[in-house]
Protein backbone atom coordinates (compact mmCIF):
# COMPACT_ATOMS: atom_id res chain seq x y z
CA UNK A 1 0.00 0.00 0.00
CA UNK A 2 1.38 3.33 -1.09
CA UNK A 3 1.81 5.47 2.02
CA UNK A 4 2.33 9.45 2.75
CA UNK A 5 6.02 9.49 3.12
CA UNK A 6 6.30 7.49 -0.53
CA UNK A 7 4.75 10.68 -2.38
CA UNK A 8 7.79 12.57 -1.40
CA UNK A 9 8.36 15.29 -4.27
CA UNK A 10 10.71 14.52 -6.38
CA UNK A 11 13.41 17.32 -6.85
CA UNK A 12 11.79 17.74 -10.55
CA UNK A 13 8.26 18.43 -8.86
CA UNK A 14 9.94 20.49 -6.55
CA UNK A 15 9.26 23.56 -8.53
CA UNK A 16 5.65 22.50 -9.48
CA UNK A 17 5.11 22.66 -5.64
CA UNK A 18 7.21 25.58 -4.69
CA UNK A 19 5.14 27.48 -7.68
CA UNK A 20 1.83 26.31 -6.16
CA UNK A 21 2.38 27.47 -2.98
CA UNK A 22 3.37 30.59 -3.48
CA UNK A 23 0.38 31.10 -5.62
CA UNK A 24 -1.84 29.77 -3.13
CA UNK A 25 -0.08 32.61 -0.81
CA UNK A 26 -0.69 35.04 -2.75
CA UNK A 27 -4.45 34.02 -3.66
CA UNK A 28 -5.25 34.02 0.12
CA UNK A 29 -3.73 37.95 0.82
CA UNK A 30 -5.65 39.26 -2.25
CA UNK A 31 -9.27 37.04 -0.43
CA UNK A 32 -7.92 38.69 3.06
CA UNK A 33 -7.46 42.00 1.91
CA UNK A 34 -10.67 41.86 0.05
CA UNK A 35 -12.78 40.17 2.56
CA UNK A 36 -14.97 43.08 3.83
CA UNK A 37 -16.78 40.62 6.05
CA UNK A 38 -13.98 40.31 8.14
CA UNK A 39 -11.94 43.74 8.08
CA UNK A 40 -9.17 42.75 11.00
CA UNK A 41 -7.63 40.47 8.50
CA UNK A 42 -7.24 42.60 5.53
CA UNK A 43 -4.13 43.99 6.66
CA UNK A 44 -2.63 40.79 7.24
CA UNK A 45 0.68 39.40 5.72
CA UNK A 46 2.83 36.58 5.43
CA UNK A 47 6.03 36.31 7.33
CA UNK A 48 8.11 33.23 5.41
CA UNK A 49 8.94 31.07 8.17
CA UNK A 50 9.19 27.33 8.71
CA UNK A 51 10.87 23.83 7.84
CA UNK A 52 10.21 24.45 3.90
CA UNK A 53 12.40 27.56 4.11
CA UNK A 54 15.25 26.33 6.60
CA UNK A 55 15.24 23.22 3.52
CA UNK A 56 15.37 21.06 6.56
CA UNK A 57 12.26 18.77 5.66
CA UNK A 58 13.43 15.25 5.12
CA UNK A 59 10.69 12.55 5.60
CA UNK A 60 7.82 15.03 4.27
CA UNK A 61 9.42 17.91 1.94
CA UNK A 62 5.84 18.24 0.77
CA UNK A 63 4.87 20.01 3.80
CA UNK A 64 5.06 23.71 3.75
CA UNK A 65 4.57 26.11 6.34
CA UNK A 66 3.60 29.87 6.51
CA UNK A 67 2.79 32.20 8.98
CA UNK A 68 -0.12 35.21 8.90
CA UNK A 69 1.26 38.37 10.43
CA UNK A 70 -1.64 40.00 12.43
CA UNK A 71 -1.09 43.24 13.77
CA UNK A 72 -2.11 45.19 17.44
CA UNK A 73 -3.74 48.55 16.99
CA UNK A 74 -1.66 49.13 20.36
CA UNK A 75 0.67 48.06 22.95
CA UNK A 76 0.11 44.46 24.00
CA UNK A 77 0.21 43.48 27.94
CA UNK A 78 1.92 40.22 28.05
CA UNK A 79 0.85 38.07 30.94
CA UNK A 80 3.13 34.81 31.92
CA UNK A 81 0.96 32.07 32.47
CA UNK A 82 1.79 30.58 35.83
CA UNK A 83 3.67 27.80 35.61
CA UNK A 84 4.56 27.62 31.93
CA UNK A 85 7.99 29.99 32.78
CA UNK A 86 7.69 32.68 29.97
CA UNK A 87 6.26 30.26 27.36
CA UNK A 88 2.47 30.79 27.49
CA UNK A 89 0.76 34.29 27.83
CA UNK A 90 -2.38 36.04 28.35
CA UNK A 91 -2.06 38.80 25.82
CA UNK A 92 -4.35 41.99 25.94
CA UNK A 93 -4.48 45.54 24.40
CA UNK A 94 -3.18 48.52 27.02
CA UNK A 95 -6.52 50.09 26.02
CA UNK A 96 -9.64 49.31 24.48
CA UNK A 97 -10.33 50.24 21.19
CA UNK A 98 -12.62 50.66 18.53
CA UNK A 99 -10.40 49.33 15.81
CA UNK A 100 -11.51 45.89 13.86
CA UNK A 101 -9.65 43.56 16.63
CA UNK A 102 -12.26 44.15 19.00
CA UNK A 103 -14.58 41.20 17.25
CA UNK A 104 -11.39 39.23 18.77
CA UNK A 105 -11.90 40.32 22.27
CA UNK A 106 -13.24 38.99 25.31
CA UNK A 107 -15.64 40.43 27.74
CA UNK A 108 -13.30 42.44 29.63
CA UNK A 109 -12.82 44.58 25.87
CA UNK A 110 -9.08 44.15 26.06
CA UNK A 111 -7.48 40.46 26.35
CA UNK A 112 -7.41 38.91 23.01
CA UNK A 113 -9.25 35.43 22.28
CA UNK A 114 -6.76 33.11 20.70
CA UNK A 115 -9.85 30.47 20.41
CA UNK A 116 -11.73 33.33 18.53
CA UNK A 117 -8.80 33.94 16.42
CA UNK A 118 -8.10 30.34 15.31
CA UNK A 119 -12.06 30.08 14.71
CA UNK A 120 -12.08 33.09 12.74
CA UNK A 121 -9.07 31.82 10.77
CA UNK A 122 -10.49 28.30 9.54
CA UNK A 123 -13.35 30.29 8.65
CA UNK A 124 -11.99 32.24 5.99
CA UNK A 125 -9.61 29.66 4.72
CA UNK A 126 -12.39 27.52 4.36
CA UNK A 127 -14.63 30.33 2.24
CA UNK A 128 -11.40 31.10 0.31
CA UNK A 129 -10.68 27.56 -0.43
CA UNK A 130 -14.12 27.63 -2.50
CA UNK A 131 -12.66 30.66 -4.59
CA UNK A 132 -9.58 29.08 -5.19
CA UNK A 133 -9.85 27.56 -8.56
CA UNK A 134 -8.88 23.91 -8.89
CA UNK A 135 -7.19 22.30 -11.79
CA UNK A 136 -8.21 18.97 -13.46
CA UNK A 137 -7.04 15.93 -11.17
CA UNK A 138 -6.43 17.63 -8.12
CA UNK A 139 -7.99 20.18 -5.50
CA UNK A 140 -7.55 21.74 -1.64
CA UNK A 141 -9.00 21.56 1.13
CA UNK A 142 -8.97 22.71 4.22
CA UNK A 143 -8.23 19.87 7.31
CA UNK A 144 -10.45 18.96 10.51
CA UNK A 145 -8.76 21.06 13.22
CA UNK A 146 -6.21 19.32 15.18
CA UNK A 147 -6.96 19.79 19.00
CA UNK A 148 -3.93 22.08 20.34
CA UNK A 149 -2.64 22.97 16.73
CA UNK A 150 -2.38 27.07 16.18
CA UNK A 151 -2.09 25.79 12.03
CA UNK A 152 -5.38 25.39 9.65
CA UNK A 153 -3.65 22.69 7.70
CA UNK A 154 -4.82 22.88 3.74
CA UNK A 155 -3.92 19.58 1.54
CA UNK A 156 -3.88 19.78 -1.72
CA UNK A 157 -5.42 15.80 -2.74
CA UNK A 158 -5.21 14.10 -5.94
CA UNK A 159 -9.08 14.08 -7.28
CA UNK A 160 -8.54 9.91 -8.42
CA UNK A 161 -5.92 7.39 -7.16
CA UNK A 162 -7.60 7.65 -3.76
CA UNK A 163 -7.30 10.98 -2.78
CA UNK A 164 -4.01 11.06 -2.27
CA UNK A 165 -2.30 14.24 -0.48
CA UNK A 166 0.82 15.50 -2.65
CA UNK A 167 1.26 18.33 -0.42
CA UNK A 168 0.18 20.34 2.59
CA UNK A 169 0.89 23.80 3.71
CA UNK A 170 0.03 25.17 7.62
CA UNK A 171 -1.27 28.65 7.79
CA UNK A 172 -0.55 29.96 11.36
CA UNK A 173 -2.27 33.44 12.36
CA UNK A 174 0.61 35.16 14.05
CA UNK A 175 0.29 37.93 16.52
CA UNK A 176 3.01 40.75 16.30
CA UNK A 177 4.27 42.32 19.12
CA UNK A 178 4.62 45.92 18.10
CA UNK A 179 8.30 46.74 17.12
CA UNK A 180 8.04 49.82 19.77
CA UNK A 181 7.61 47.29 22.10
CA UNK A 182 10.31 44.81 24.03
CA UNK A 183 10.25 41.30 24.42
CA UNK A 184 8.79 39.73 27.15
CA UNK A 185 11.12 39.75 30.48
CA UNK A 186 11.41 36.00 30.38
CA UNK A 187 13.14 36.39 27.11
CA UNK A 188 14.51 39.74 27.72
CA UNK A 189 18.04 38.78 27.76
CA UNK A 190 18.12 37.26 24.13
CA UNK A 191 19.55 34.27 22.82
CA UNK A 192 23.00 33.13 24.22
CA UNK A 193 24.86 33.74 20.86
CA UNK A 194 27.65 35.83 21.97
CA UNK A 195 30.58 33.20 21.37
CA UNK A 196 29.23 32.27 18.65
CA UNK A 197 28.02 34.96 17.03
CA UNK A 198 28.69 37.75 18.94
CA UNK A 199 27.62 40.37 20.72
CA UNK A 200 26.51 42.70 18.19
CA UNK A 201 24.09 40.00 16.29
CA UNK A 202 22.88 39.86 19.59
CA UNK A 203 22.08 43.00 19.85
CA UNK A 204 20.36 43.02 16.03
CA UNK A 205 18.43 39.71 16.75
CA UNK A 206 16.47 41.13 20.22
CA UNK A 207 15.71 44.48 18.47
CA UNK A 208 13.54 42.09 16.15
CA UNK A 209 9.44 41.96 16.86
CA UNK A 210 8.49 38.62 18.55
CA UNK A 211 4.78 36.74 17.53
CA UNK A 212 2.18 34.69 19.59
CA UNK A 213 0.85 32.02 18.01
CA UNK A 214 -2.84 30.81 19.21
CA UNK A 215 -1.74 27.74 21.06
CA UNK A 216 -2.58 27.50 24.34
CA UNK A 217 -0.61 24.43 26.95
CA UNK A 218 -1.19 20.65 26.78
CA UNK A 219 -3.45 19.07 29.00
CA UNK A 220 -6.67 19.10 30.04
CA UNK A 221 -8.46 21.54 33.25
CA UNK A 222 -7.11 24.32 32.49
CA UNK A 223 -7.74 27.49 33.72
CA UNK A 224 -9.93 30.36 31.71
CA UNK A 225 -6.90 32.39 31.36
CA UNK A 226 -4.96 29.39 30.07
CA UNK A 227 -8.05 28.15 27.51
CA UNK A 228 -7.26 31.48 25.76
CA UNK A 229 -3.57 31.85 25.89
CA UNK A 230 -0.77 32.70 23.45
CA UNK A 231 2.82 30.82 23.26
CA UNK A 232 5.59 33.29 22.69
CA UNK A 233 6.87 32.36 18.85
CA UNK A 234 10.47 33.32 17.77
CA UNK A 235 10.66 31.25 14.82
CA UNK A 236 11.71 33.98 11.84
CA UNK A 237 14.82 34.17 14.35
CA UNK A 238 15.47 30.82 14.49
CA UNK A 239 15.37 30.67 10.66
CA UNK A 240 17.45 33.49 10.75
CA UNK A 241 19.95 31.88 13.02
CA UNK A 242 19.94 28.59 10.90
CA UNK A 243 20.73 30.11 7.65
CA UNK A 244 23.32 32.48 9.03
CA UNK A 245 24.95 30.13 11.17
CA UNK A 246 28.78 30.43 11.03
CA UNK A 247 30.82 32.06 13.34
CA UNK A 248 32.58 33.67 10.53
CA UNK A 249 30.86 35.36 7.88
CA UNK A 250 32.12 33.32 5.07
CA UNK A 251 30.57 29.84 5.97
CA UNK A 252 28.85 28.21 3.37
CA UNK A 253 29.26 30.94 0.86
CA UNK A 254 32.09 28.94 -1.15
CA UNK A 255 32.94 24.97 -1.67
CA UNK A 256 35.81 25.83 0.23
CA UNK A 257 33.99 27.26 3.80
CA UNK A 258 31.53 24.90 3.37
CA UNK A 259 30.08 23.30 7.03
CA UNK A 260 27.98 20.28 8.05
CA UNK A 261 25.78 21.73 10.75
CA UNK A 262 22.44 21.98 8.55
CA UNK A 263 22.98 18.35 7.89
CA UNK A 264 23.50 17.46 11.25
CA UNK A 265 20.58 19.37 11.79
CA UNK A 266 18.50 17.20 8.69
CA UNK A 267 19.75 14.08 10.49
CA UNK A 268 18.65 14.93 14.15
CA UNK A 269 15.49 15.94 12.23
CA UNK A 270 15.13 12.92 10.41
CA UNK A 271 15.74 10.81 13.72
CA UNK A 272 13.07 12.41 15.44
CA UNK A 273 10.44 11.78 12.69
CA UNK A 274 11.71 8.67 12.66
CA UNK A 275 11.20 8.35 15.92
CA UNK A 276 7.80 9.78 16.39
CA UNK A 277 6.87 7.78 13.66
CA UNK A 278 7.66 4.54 15.17
CA UNK A 279 6.41 5.13 19.08
CA UNK A 280 3.36 7.71 18.13
CA UNK A 281 2.28 6.97 21.45
CA UNK A 282 5.10 6.62 23.43
CA UNK A 283 6.73 9.95 22.06
CA UNK A 284 3.74 11.76 21.51
CA UNK A 285 5.33 14.88 23.76
CA UNK A 286 8.86 14.57 21.24
CA UNK A 287 8.65 17.20 18.53
CA UNK A 288 11.08 18.85 16.14
CA UNK A 289 10.95 21.68 18.25
CA UNK A 290 13.09 19.59 20.87
CA UNK A 291 15.60 18.70 18.08
CA UNK A 292 16.11 22.21 16.72
CA UNK A 293 16.50 23.55 20.53
CA UNK A 294 18.92 20.90 21.28
CA UNK A 295 20.85 22.15 17.79
CA UNK A 296 20.60 25.94 18.87
CA UNK A 297 22.26 25.29 21.87
CA UNK A 298 24.75 22.77 21.08
CA UNK A 299 25.85 25.54 18.06
CA UNK A 300 26.27 27.80 20.44
CA UNK A 301 28.84 25.91 22.74
CA UNK A 302 30.67 24.49 19.51
CA UNK A 303 30.67 27.80 17.81
CA UNK A 304 33.85 27.93 15.89
CA UNK A 305 33.09 26.84 12.00
CA UNK A 306 36.38 24.55 11.94
CA UNK A 307 34.62 21.76 14.01
CA UNK A 308 32.07 21.75 11.42
CA UNK A 309 33.72 20.85 8.27
CA UNK A 310 31.91 18.26 6.15
CA UNK A 311 34.75 15.69 6.95
CA UNK A 312 33.72 15.42 10.68
CA UNK A 313 29.45 14.84 9.60
CA UNK A 314 29.84 11.99 11.59
CA UNK A 315 30.97 13.14 14.66
CA UNK A 316 29.71 16.29 14.63
CA UNK A 317 26.35 14.08 14.46
CA UNK A 318 27.47 12.02 16.82
CA UNK A 319 27.83 14.91 19.10
CA UNK A 320 24.72 16.24 18.38
CA UNK A 321 22.95 13.17 19.52
CA UNK A 322 25.13 13.11 22.37
CA UNK A 323 23.34 16.78 23.58
CA UNK A 324 19.96 15.89 23.06
CA UNK A 325 20.31 12.74 24.91
CA UNK A 326 22.28 14.77 27.88
CA UNK A 327 19.56 17.07 27.53
CA UNK A 328 17.11 13.89 28.11
CA UNK A 329 19.14 12.33 30.78
CA UNK A 330 19.20 15.41 32.93
CA UNK A 331 15.62 16.31 32.15
CA UNK A 332 16.61 20.43 31.17
CA UNK A 333 16.40 21.52 27.62
CA UNK A 334 15.48 25.06 28.18
CA UNK A 335 14.03 27.04 24.90
CA UNK A 336 16.67 29.15 22.94
CA UNK A 337 15.24 32.18 23.85
CA UNK A 338 13.18 31.75 27.01
CA UNK A 339 15.46 30.48 29.15
CA UNK A 340 13.48 29.71 31.98
CA UNK A 341 11.20 27.22 30.05
CA UNK A 342 12.11 23.51 30.67
CA UNK A 343 10.99 22.08 27.48
CA UNK A 344 11.56 18.47 28.98
CA UNK A 345 9.48 19.14 32.24
CA UNK A 346 6.45 17.79 32.83
CA UNK A 347 3.02 18.18 32.68
CA UNK A 348 4.24 19.24 29.09
CA UNK A 349 6.88 16.40 28.69
CA UNK A 350 5.79 13.84 31.03
CA UNK A 351 8.62 11.55 33.05
CA UNK A 352 7.98 8.28 31.26
CA UNK A 353 8.08 9.86 27.84
CA UNK A 354 11.72 11.45 28.87
CA UNK A 355 12.69 7.87 29.77
CA UNK A 356 11.20 6.15 27.10
CA UNK A 357 13.06 8.90 25.04
CA UNK A 358 16.21 8.68 26.78
CA UNK A 359 16.37 4.58 25.94
CA UNK A 360 15.48 5.04 22.11
CA UNK A 361 17.84 7.81 21.71
CA UNK A 362 20.58 4.93 23.96
CA UNK A 363 19.32 2.10 21.12
CA UNK A 364 19.60 4.25 18.03
CA UNK A 365 23.17 5.34 19.12
CA UNK A 366 24.56 2.08 20.30
CA UNK A 367 22.97 -0.05 16.76
CA UNK A 368 24.13 2.73 14.30
CA UNK A 369 21.07 4.87 13.66
CA UNK A 370 18.80 1.97 12.41
CA UNK A 371 15.94 4.47 11.88
CA UNK A 372 18.64 6.70 9.12
CA UNK A 373 18.94 3.97 7.45
CA UNK A 374 17.75 3.40 3.99
CA UNK A 375 15.14 2.17 2.36
CA UNK A 376 13.24 2.80 5.51
CA UNK A 377 13.07 2.25 9.21
CA UNK A 378 15.35 -0.78 10.12
CA UNK A 379 13.49 -3.73 12.11
CA UNK A 380 15.69 -4.55 15.10
CA UNK A 381 13.72 -1.85 17.73
CA UNK A 382 10.24 -3.31 18.76
CA UNK A 383 7.94 -2.49 21.62
CA UNK A 384 5.77 -4.30 23.81
CA UNK A 385 2.48 -4.16 21.86
CA UNK A 386 -0.04 -3.63 24.72
CA UNK A 387 -3.60 -4.77 24.20
CA UNK A 388 -5.26 -1.66 25.64
CA UNK A 389 -3.78 1.65 24.17
CA UNK A 390 -3.28 3.42 27.36
CA UNK A 391 -0.39 1.49 29.33
CA UNK A 392 -0.31 1.75 32.64
CA UNK A 393 2.53 2.64 35.04
CA UNK A 394 5.07 1.46 35.98
CA UNK A 395 5.99 1.26 32.29
CA UNK A 396 9.68 1.80 32.41
CA UNK A 397 10.53 -1.64 31.63
CA UNK A 398 7.37 -2.32 30.09
CA UNK A 399 8.14 0.72 27.39
CA UNK A 400 11.87 -0.02 27.35
CA UNK A 401 12.39 -0.67 23.71
CA UNK A 402 13.23 -4.18 23.14
CA UNK A 403 16.43 -5.52 20.80
CA UNK A 404 14.98 -8.44 19.03
CA UNK A 405 18.68 -9.07 17.73
CA UNK A 406 20.36 -8.14 20.85
CA UNK A 407 23.52 -6.42 21.07
CA UNK A 408 26.05 -8.45 22.77
CA UNK A 409 28.98 -6.58 22.73
CA UNK A 410 29.54 -4.33 25.66
CA UNK A 411 28.35 -0.65 25.18
CA UNK A 412 32.41 0.58 25.48
CA UNK A 413 32.75 -2.35 22.41
CA UNK A 414 30.08 -0.67 20.69
CA UNK A 415 30.68 2.54 20.73
CA UNK A 416 32.04 5.20 17.71
CA UNK A 417 35.40 2.79 17.60
CA UNK A 418 33.87 -0.02 16.51
CA UNK A 419 34.47 -1.31 12.96
CA UNK A 420 30.52 -2.00 12.38
CA UNK A 421 29.77 1.10 13.87
CA UNK A 422 32.25 2.90 11.64
CA UNK A 423 30.85 1.05 8.81
CA UNK A 424 27.31 2.27 9.87
CA UNK A 425 28.05 5.61 9.80
CA UNK A 426 29.89 5.58 6.35
CA UNK A 427 26.75 4.58 5.20
CA UNK A 428 25.06 7.15 7.01
CA UNK A 429 27.36 9.67 5.14
CA UNK A 430 26.06 8.11 1.99
CA UNK A 431 22.52 8.05 2.40
CA UNK A 432 23.43 12.03 3.63
CA UNK A 433 24.51 12.54 0.62
CA UNK A 434 22.10 11.15 -1.15
CA UNK A 435 19.58 13.14 0.59
CA UNK A 436 21.20 16.91 0.12
CA UNK A 437 21.51 15.83 -3.55
CA UNK A 438 17.83 14.97 -3.29
CA UNK A 439 16.96 18.76 -1.89
ZN1 LIG B 1 28.14 26.76 7.24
Amino acid sequence: MLRAQDLKLRQSDRQWAVDLVNHLRESLLVFLKNSDEQPYFQSASVLSSGSYYEMVKILNPNEFDMMLKLQSPSRLKMTELDQYHGLFYEVALSRSTRSHIRSFLLDDGVTISASKIISEMHRLVRKFIIHISNHLGWRWVVNRKRPNSPAVTLSLLEVDNGKQELLSVDVVPALEVPSSQGWPLAARAGPDVDNWLGKKTRRSLTHQTCFFVPKKPPGRNLSEAAKESWRISFSHIEKELIKTHGNKRTCCETSATKCCRKQCFKLLKCLIEGLKQRYPQELDALCSYHGKTAFLHTLSIRAQDSLWTPRQLPACFMHLLRALEGHARSGLLPHFFVPTSNLFAPPTFPRKALVFLIEALEDQRRQGLPLLMPPAPAPPLAVHSHSDSQPQLSPVVQQTPVIQYPVILPPQVVEMKSFEQMFKIVALVMVLVYVCYLL
